[in-house]
């Protein structure tokens, strides 16, 4: 069940907030101020969501919000605003919140931008992760086509790129000159194996720490190349 911090000072407003997120399949966290509440994030780090009442004994919710993102949390955050003025400053000092509801709100209106605001989250990370291929220090961005080693990006070729993905998705598997260049070329081009030889060269220089003893792309010898992290 997904984790959903609810901090409100008013127990009524608290308690139906509880009772709507847990018909909707939420586990809520309750807080009654916003000290409460940054105790019960750092004891809950899988908090998914927090709902947070803006008007509050101690310290406000913004003030909770700006703590929470400068934690470099990526959590979602709706405000509960009871007056359209905090609707401005929601807006206008732009605190890190993704939306806010305004008082009185239905438990309808409440779980819609629940579930709205958890979906977004949950495509965020799958496309993410969709997007990124790990493999010893290397990272590459399937998505914006980029290649970094140990957080520094390296200029590829577009061909250079092709290669790396071709081999950073196969780990460990020997491929012939043939597979590689039907893969990367594609099956109509009809140039020289030799091709695959010389561009592997070019990569190793830049992705390699010594290119005449690589350890990522190796040698297979009569046959093709493996990436061998
Ligand atoms: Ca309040």
């Amino acid at each position: 069940m997904k984790k959903i911090l609810v901090l409100e000072d008013e127990s009524n407003i608290r308690s139906f907030v509880v009772i709507n997120l847990k018909r909707s399949g939420y586990e809520p966290i309750e807080a009654e101020n916003g000290t409460m509440a940054l105790e019960k994030l750092k004891v809950n780090p899988d908090i998914c969501l927090a709902l947070l009442d803006v008007m509050l004994p101690d310290i406000d919710g913004f003030e909770v919000c700006r703590r929470i993102r400068a934690t470099g949390s990526k959590m979602g955050i709706i405000m509960l605003t009871a007056k359209s003025q905090e609707i401005d400053k929601v807006t206008g000092l732009m605190t890190g919140a993704d939306d806010y509801v305004t008082k009185p709100f239905s438990p309808a209106e409440l779980t819609a931008r629940v579930d709205a605001l958890i979906r977004r989250l949950g495509v965020d990370e799958e496309e993410k992760a969709a997007s990124e291929i790990v493999s010893g220090p290397f990272l590459l961005n399937t998505r914006n086509r980029t290649l970094e080693k140990d957080g520094q990006r390296l200029k590829l070729t577009q061909i250079e790129y092709l290669l790396m993905k071709l081999f950073m998705e196969n780990p460990g598997k020997a491929m012939s000159r043939e597979d590689i260049l039907a893969a990367v070329w594609g099956n109509d081009f009809k140039g020289e194996l030799k091709t695959v030889d010389v561009n592997i060269r070019r990569l190793r220089i830049k992705i390699e720490s010594d290119p005449t003893e690589p350890e990522y792309i190796t040698t297979v010898w009569g046959y093709g190349y493996k990436w061998g992290y």
